[in-house]
């Protein structure tokens, strides 16, 4: 009972003879109109990933929030609430801008963690769900706006080490409200009458072992049998998408199997029909999203031949922070020769996008594109080096929209006050 596979790699973009296209438009003609570097989004491949997760569960009502700290540009945020899905928010800033975008208060969950007692006023006087991970904010709450629905962020110290050995331990996280300390939470509830409506997991970590999801899953059922007013339960995240050709990901179809049945019989022996949540970030925008940049130099040292383009970490940050595989192709040359390159960027400091990677011969002022640019890409980017963040495109039924325009010196000199 494993809940991974090897899946066949979605090709987002169609290669047709020597062209690659994206909802039938020639993925060069948007770079001749837009420039690079440039992000580009699929809506096709968001939609797809919702109706999938969608379809995955059987259960009475499912409910989905888009963390949208992976991907917050405010068109997709409405794309995303036009197909039915909530948002997870985890700053007053990302509850902001899902309300700019249309979100209505009780479509928004928000999960801080180690935010101060002023903005989760303000959230709660906004009216959003909040979901609380620290048991001093549960007293405050309690004494102060003893009238709010309150989730609760559970850490159940399980954790996936390795494949397939569970190691209950991870006890040394910043998130959630430990297990051990349920008695304590408890003997709060009722004491000051909290109304907890909802109990919550994100562990961080991806759901690849059904042993340690389900052990995880059965002690928030555990604990959730102690608290009768509940409206439904969260299980956070950790969905994950595939980045190389036989990369281990998430079997939807059988997490929601496994899980839509575990949950079903939680609620017979609840008494009632509870809702199920997910927030996913990475699943549903990861593989929508492809980041174009042009092939400035290709340099040859005595080991190594680099391929140096016109971006880097302050773009997409990923390869250097998390040593993340992104899958890159030569737009401009897509049948060619495979050689073996280091994918550089054009920054003061080491940063490799790539080391080692066979890729189609790559020429100065080749177009490269890199796959997964959709989650915790641009909305990681930042000015370094004083380079402009990139602009964004999205494709949206048959059409490509601008939808963020490129940086300019005035953007970077913008909150600059000139005292000299
Ligand atoms: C980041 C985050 C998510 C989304 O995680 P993914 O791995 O992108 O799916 C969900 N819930 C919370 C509370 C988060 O902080």
């Amino acid at each position: 009972m494993f809940l991974f596979t090897f899946v066949e790699f979605n090709f987002y973009m169609d290669l047709i003879e020597d062209q690659y296209f994206i909802q039938g438009i020639p993925v060069l003609d948007i770079i001749k109109e837009y420039g690079t570097p440039i992000y580009v989004y699929d809506t096709q491949i968001i939609e797809r990933q919702i109706n999938r997760l969608k379809s995955a569960f059987h259960v009475d009502k499912l409910g989905i929030h888009f963390a949208c700290k992976a991907l917050n540009n405010i068109n997709i945020l409405k794309f995303i609430k036009s197909c039915d899905v909530g948002l997870d928010t985890v700053s007053i800033q990302e509850i902001w801008l899902g309300l700019k975008a249309g979100f209505t208060p009780d479509q928004i969950i928000y999960t801080p963690n180690c935010v101060g007692v002023d903005e989760i006023e303000m959230a709660l006087k906004l009216g959003v769900q909040i979901n609380v991970d620290h048991i001093e904010t549960l007293e405050y709450i309690g004494h102060h706006y003893p009238d709010s629905k309150i989730c609760i962020r559970i850490n159940p110290h399980v954790m996936a080490g390795g494949n397939e050995k569970i190691s209950v331990g991870h006890i040394d996280s910043k998130f959630g409200i430990s297990i051990y300390q349920l008695p304590l939470v408890i003997r709060l509830v009722q004491t000051l009458k909290l109304n907890i409506n909802g109990l919550h997991m994100h562990t961080g970590s991806d759901i690849l072992d059904a042993g340690v999801f389900t052990l995880a899953s059965q002690i928030l059922f555990d604990a959730a049998l102690k608290f009768p007013d509940l409206e439904f339960i969260d299980f956070g995240s950790g969905l994950k998408v595939p980045y190389q050709t036989d990369d281990v990901s998430t079997d939807i179809e059988e997490v929601g199997e496994l899980l839509s049945n575990s949950f079903n019989e939680f609620c017979n022996q609840y008494g009632r029909k509870l809702k199920l949540y997910f927030e996913p970030g990475k699943y549903l925008v990861s593989e929508s999203g492809m980041f174009f940049v042009k092939t400035n130099v290709i340099k040859q040292t005595p080991s190594t031949v680099f391929a140096g383009v016109d971006s880097g970490l302050n773009h997409l940050i990923r390869p250097m922070f998390y040593g993340s595989y992104h899958q890159i192709l030569n737009i401009s040359n897509p049948k060619g020769r495979p050689r073996i390159y280091n994918v550089v960027g054009y920054i003061c400091e080491t940063d490799t996008f790539a080391s080692n990677r066979a890729i189609s011969e790559i020429h100065p002022n080749d177009i490269l594109g890199f796959k997964n640019a959709g989650a915790y890409c641009f909305s990681m980017a930042s000015n370094y080096n004083s380079r402009f963040r990139p602009a964004e495109v999205m494709i949206h039924e048959g059409k490509h929209y601008m939808i963020r325009e490129r940086e300019s010196i005035e953007d970077l000199l913008k909150n600059q006050i000139e005292v000299l």
